[in-house]
């Protein structure tokens, strides 16, 4: 993609600070990190979001991100850490090339991610699980 950053970093047309890297898959610092030792990890074929990474390729990202995450609790002597990934923009994703954040965690670190539970309705839970079953089918 010519204007994917992610794919420009991929081909080393931007500079950044690769930490693992096979055939299909890369790893490199966030250059603005919630914590030292941010990783991303991601498929170097641009795909925009989780669901449309092939499953095989998906795979082998997320035994890459297993192995990176083992590196940096090494590394940075983290306590513990946050696998995410942003899909789409109303969940924060900036740039539309899927990749996971590896992010190492230390207790009292003050990070803080916003989650406002929401409670379900009287029957709402089965409904809600009623319909997720049936879009799996
Ligand atoms: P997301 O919001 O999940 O799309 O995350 C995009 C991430 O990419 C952010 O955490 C940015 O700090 C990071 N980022 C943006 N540009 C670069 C770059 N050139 N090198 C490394 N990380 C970057
Ligand atoms: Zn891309």
């Amino acid at each position: 993609m010519a204007e994917c950053i992610f794919c420009k970093i991929v081909e080393g047309a931007i500079p950044s600070q690769k930490v693992y890297e096979t055939e299909k898959v890369v790893a490199f610092l966030d250059i603005n990190p919630i914590a030292f030792g941010h990783t991303l990890v991601m498929p170097k074929a641009h795909h925009e979001t989780f669901t449309d990474v092939p499953a095989d390729l998906l795979a082998e990202v997320a035994r890459a991100a297993q192995g990176v995450a083992r590196g940096v609790l090494k590394a940075t002597g983290a306590e513990g850490f946050n696998l995410l990934m942003n899909n789409r923009r109303c969940a924060g994703q900036a740039i539309d090339h899927a990749h996971f954040h590896v992010i190492p965690r230390r207790n009292a670190d003050g990070i803080k991610f916003q989650w406002n539970m929401k409670k379900y309705a009287e029957g709402e839970i089965e409904k809600q699980a009623e319909a997720i079953r049936a879009a799996l089918k």
